[in-house]
């Protein structure tokens, strides 16, 4: 199978020393990937700036924003079978990005945000690769996790509790719950982003295996 991750946090310049972003590591995505490509298949990572290595064996596209990754995506996904799209995109980017440096003032100001293209939403409605979004959520998982699933036209959701500090973002831990189409759901509990990979990779071979049956 020829997998496409992304992964890490984006990053949306404000001028050329600041920037908005999240806490994502890249931990899990770089997880996924090693765990597809312990598989044998073929993975292309498009990653943000994480700060982890990423894995031997794996064709990396590094990004920087929001905007990058969506290209990035797009280019990446007519070859591919399965796209998991892990990356914490930033939701919004500074209207305005100040070819200097913004300088300092005494009084308070207002920085105008617009929001970043949602890349799995921009995603052709039909297409012959399965798409797996995922969620980071504080409160309403399920709720918040079906609407996602619904929403942004997905196969499937591995959402995460990310309100506390052990598991999560930045986190080596994590416990998820995967959403599927057909109403179906998942857990796995908690344990290494190592082993949940290995078990969402098992996850992600079994749909495609059924994908293929449904074709033919
Ligand atoms: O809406 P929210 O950001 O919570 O959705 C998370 C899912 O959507 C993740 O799979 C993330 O990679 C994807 N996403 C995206 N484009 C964005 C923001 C999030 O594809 N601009």
């Amino acid at each position: 199978m020829r997998f496409v991750v992304t992964a890490g946090p984006t990053r949306e310049p404000l001028d050329p020393v600041r920037f908005i972003s999240n806490r994502s590591s890249g931990k899990m995505g770089y997880a996924i990937a090693e765990a597809a490509r312990a598989q044998k298949h073929e993975v292309t990572l498009i990653s943000g700036p994480a700060t982890v290595k990423p894995p031997r064996g794996v064709t990396t596209i590094p990004v920087i924003t929001g905007d990058e990754m969506h290209d990035a995506v797009h280019r990446a996904v007519p070859d591919c079978d399965v796209l998991v799209m892990c990356a914490a995109v930033s939701d919004y980017k500074p209207a305005i990005r100040s070819a200097r440096k913004i300088k300092k003032r005494k009084s308070a100001f207002a920085l105008k945000l617009v929001p970043v293209r949602d890349i799995l939403a921009s995603l052709p409605r039909r297409h012959d690769y399965l798409v797996i979004g995922f969620a980071a959520e504080t409160h309403d998982l399920k709720k918040n996790a079906k609407k996602k699933l619904r929403e942004k036209n997905c196969d499937a959701i591995v959402a995460n509790d990310v309100s506390g500090s052990e598991t999560g973002m930045e986190s080596d831990e994590n416990e998820v719950a995967i959403f599927f189409r057909d109403g179906e759901t998942k857990t796995i509990s908690r344990a290494p982003k190592k082993n949940i990979a290995r078990e969402l990779v098992k996850i992600f071979e079994k749909m495609f295996e059924k994908s293929l049956t449904k074709k033919s």
